[in-house]
C-alpha cells in the first residue's frame, strides 16, 4: 500500500563518503565514520530496492492504484445493488463474473503489498500500523471471493459476514483518498536545505544508536536555523571577543533579555470598554462579531466606516488586547496615528487602506482564532507588533512593483539601493510620521529598550512581505517547524510572526470566492496599469502586467499552487487550527478552473492598439 511512505522514503547510503559531515562538527563525524554500518543497525537498500521504491511512490502508480480502488468501490456497490434487485438464480450467474473481476483487483492489491514488502522490508513497511489493517482486509476479501467462486451455496451466516465485509472494504477507499489528498497538498518545489533536512530525518528513523540520533538532531537544527556559519557560543566573560564579534548587533541581546521579563501583562483584560472609542455603532457591531473571522467583508467595513475602517479596527484591537496600557497612550493618540497611516495609503485599486485593514484583520484571525497567541506564547507587546505591522505594511504604496521602481530608476529605488525597496520604504515612513507629530506618536512613551525591540520586530515583519525572499524564507521556516527543537514561543517566535504577516498579505485565496475575486480583479487592474506604463516607457513588461496576455484565472491557479498553498501548509504545520480553512484553496481553485475559458475569450476579444 502506498500510505505515508512517500514522505518517509528511504535512501541508501551507497557511498560511505556521504556520511561525512564536514566543518564545525568534524570530531563528531570522525566518530561516525569509525562505526561499521552493521553496528548502526541500519537497513540498507540495494539499488534495485530503491528503484522499486521510487516506482511505487511515483505519481503514475499512486494515481493508478487510487483509480483501481475507485473501480473496486463501484464494483462493491454494484454487487450489493444487484443482489437486492435480481432474483437469486439470475444474481448467481452475474455474481460469478463480478467475483472474477473482484479477484483480479484483489490480486493487484496483493501484488502491490508483496512488492512493497520486498522493497522496504517488513519492519519499515508496517511502521504505519494502518497498513496491517489494509493487508488484513485484502487477505480476508480474497478468502471470501475464492470461497464464493468455489462453492455457490453459501450459508446465510456466511452471506451476512460477507455483506458486512464488503462495506469494510470501502474503508480502503477512504484511506487511499486521504493519502492522495496529503500528497497533493505537499509542495513539489523544495530547496536543497529542505531535502537535506528530510534526508537526515529519515536517516534518524533507521538508526538505533541514541548518540547518533542526537548528532543528527544537531545537524537538522543548524541547517534549519540557517546557522551553519555562525560562531558557537563564546565564553560570556570574554568581553573583548564578544565586543568584536557582536559589533553589528550591539544592544540586541540585551533588548531581548529585558523585554521577556514583563510577563505579568499576559492576563487578559476582563472588561473592555469599547464605548469610549467612538466607533460608529454598526461598525462596532461588525468588529465585535467578526474581528477574528476570516470571512469578514473588508469592503463593507470600509464603506460603513466612511474610509476609516483601519482606524476603527486598530482602536478596537488595541482595546481588546489592552494595548493602550502597553504603549502608555490615550485612545486619541492611537486614533490620530492610524488616521495618519490611513491618509498615507494611496487610492490604488489594490494596495489601498482597505488592503491594509484586511491584512491587519487577517493577522488577528491567525493570532486569535488559529491560536497563534497561545502557541507562540505571545505577550501584549508581540500582539501589538503583529497588528501594527499588518496595518502599516504597504503604507505609501505607489501601485507599482519593486521591479518597476528599479527599472525606471525611481527615487525610492535609488534611496534603498534596489534592496526590498518598498518594504524598506513602508515602515520607514510609518516611524517618521509618528516622530514628526507628538499628538500621533504611539511610540513616544515607550521605554527606549522596549521601543527598540518593537521597532525591530515590526520592521522584520514588513520586510518579510517582500516576495523576493518568499521561497528561501519559507524553506527555512519549514525546516524550523520540522526541527526537533522547534520553539514557537522562543527562538522561532519572530520568524513565525514574520510568516503570519506575510501569509496574511497573500491570504486572499483562502477567503470567500466573491471577496477573493474582487481582490484579484483589483490587483490585476493595478498590475495592468503598470504594464501600460512599462510599454509607454519602453521598459520590459513585468510578469502578470501585460493586459493582452494575462489570463486572470490561470494566473490565480499558479498563485495558489506555487505561493499560497506552500505558505499555508507551513502555517498549518504550527497552527493546526487553520486546517478547516485550507480546503478553501482547492474550492477556489476549482472555481477559477471553470473560468479559464471565459477569460481566454475575453483576451481574444481585446487587441493592443
Ligand atoms: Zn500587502
Amino acid at each position: 500500500m502506498l500510505a505515508s511512505r512517500s514522505d518517509s522514503q528511504l535512501r541508501s547510503l551507497e557511498n560511505p563518503d556521504r556520511q561525512t559531515m564536514r566543518g564545525e562538527s568534524s570530531k563528531r563525524s570522525d566518530k561516525l565514520l569509525e562505526i561499521p554500518r552493521k553496528k548502526l543497525n541500519m537497513r540498507l537498500y540495494t539499488e534495485q530496492e530503491q528503484k522499486i521504491q521510487d516506482y511505487i511512490n511515483s505519481k503514475a502508480v499512486t494515481i493508478s492504484i487510487i483509480a483501481l480502488v475507485g473501480v473496486y468501490a463501484i464494483l462493491i456497490f454494484v454487487i450489493v445493488a444487484l443482489e437486492e434487485l435480481m432474483d437469486e438464480a439470475e444474481f448467481n450467474d452475474v455474481s460469478v463474473i463480478l467475483s472474477w473481476i473482484e479477484l483480479g483487483i484483489l490480486i493487484v492489491f496483493i501484488l502491490e503489498i508483496a512488492v512493497g514488502l520486498y522493497a522496504w522490508g517488513i519492519m519499515k513497511y508496517y511502521k504505519d500500523k494502518w497498513l496491517i489493517l489494509d493487508t488484513l482486509i485484502i487477505l480476508l476479501s480474497l478468502f471470501f471471493v475464492i470461497f464464493e467462486l468455489a462453492d455457490q451455496k453459501t450459508s446465510n451466516v456466511v452471506k451476512v459476514i460477507q455483506a458486512v465485509f464488503r462495506f469494510l472494504r470501502i474503508f480502503l477507499l477512504i484511506r487511499k483518498a486521504q493519502t492522495f489528498r496529503r500528497l497533493s497538498t505537499i509542495s513539489t518545489i523544495s530547496t536543497p536545505a529542505e531535502k537535506i533536512v528530510r534526508f537526515l530525518s529519515e536517516l534518524k528513523e533507521v538508526i538505533e544508536l541514541e548518540s547518533m540520533k542526537l548528532d543528527i538532531d544537531y545537524c537538522i537544527d543548524k541547517i534549519g536555523s540557517n546557522q551553519l556559519y555562525q560562531m558557537g557560543k563564546l565564553d560570556e566573560d570574554n568581553a573583548e571577543a564578544m565586543g568584536w564579534l557582536n559589533q553589528s548587533q550591539q544592544g540586541r541581546t540585551d533588548v531581548r533579555k529585558i523585554i521577556t521579563v514583563d510577563q505579568q501583562q499576559q492576563q487578559k483584560k476582563v472588561l473592555a470598554n469599547f464605548q469610549k472609542l467612538n466607533i460608529p455603532k454598526r461598525v462596532l457591531e461588525i468588529l465585535d462579531k467578526q474581528h477574528d473571522d476570516l470571512y469578514i467583508d473588508p469592503f463593507e467595513c470600509d464603506k460603513l466606516s466612511a474610509g476609516e475602517g483601519l482606524v476603527y479596527l486598530m482602536l478596537f484591537l488595541f482595546e481588546n488586547y489592552n494595548l493602550f496600557e502597553v504603549f502608555l497612550v490615550k485612545p486619541k493618540v492611537v486614533r490620530s496615528y492610524f488616521e495618519e497611516v490611513t491618509k498615507g495609503y494611496q487610492d490604488n485599486p489594490y494596495h489601498s487602506r482597505v488592503h491594509a485593514q484586511d491584512v491587519a484583520q487577517t493577522c488577528n484571525f491567525l493570532l486569535s482564532k488559529c491560536k497563534f497567541i497561545e502557541i507562540g506564547q505571545l505577550d501584549e507587546q508581540d500582539i501589538a507588533c503583529v497588528l501594527i505591522a499588518g496595518a502599516i505594511h504597504d503604507y505609501g504604496h505607489p501601485g507599482l512593483t519593486n521591479a518597476f521602481l528599479i527599472n525606471s530608476k525611481n527615487d525610492l529605488a535609488l534611496t534603498y539601493n534596489d534592496q526590498s525597496v518598498l518594504e524598506m520604504f513602508h515602515p520607514s515612513q510609518c516611524f517618521k510620521i509618528a516622530w514628526a507629530n507628538s499628538k500621533a506618536n504611539i511610540f513616544e512613551n515607550l521605554q527606549f529598550q522596549k521601543y527598540r525591540r518593537i521597532r525591530e520586530s515590526i520592521i522584520s515583519m514588513v520586510l518579510s512581505t517582500d516576495m523576493a525572499h518568499h521561497a528561501s524564507e519559507l524553506a527555512i521556516t519549514n525546516s524550523r517547524v520540522a526541527s526537533p527543537d522547534f520553539e514557537p514561543y522562543g527562538k522561532d517566535k519572530q520568524r513565525l510572526m514574520d510568516l503570519v504577516v506575510h501569509s496574511s498579505d497573500v491570504s486572499n485565496p483562502t477567503k470567500n470566492f466573491e471577496i477573493y475575486k474582487e481582490w484579484t480583479e483589483r490587483v490585476l487592474t493595478e498590475f495592468w496599469q503598470q504594464g501600460d506604463k512599462e510599454r509607454e516607457l519602453g521598459l520590459p513588461i513585468s510578469y502578470l502586467c501585460n493586459r493582452y496576455t494575462t489570463n486572470m484565472a490561470e494566473a490565480q491557479l499558479g498563485f495558489i499552487d506555487y505561493v499560497v498553498k506552500p505558505t499555508f501548509s507551513c502555517i498549518q504545520g504550527f497552527l493546526p487550527a487553520f486546517e478547516p480553512y485550507f480546503e478553501n484553496l482547492d474550492k477556489n481553485k476549482a472555481k477559477w478552473q471553470e473560468l479559464v475559458g471565459y477569460y481566454k475569450q475575453q483576451l481574444a476579444s481585446i487587441q493592443p492598439q
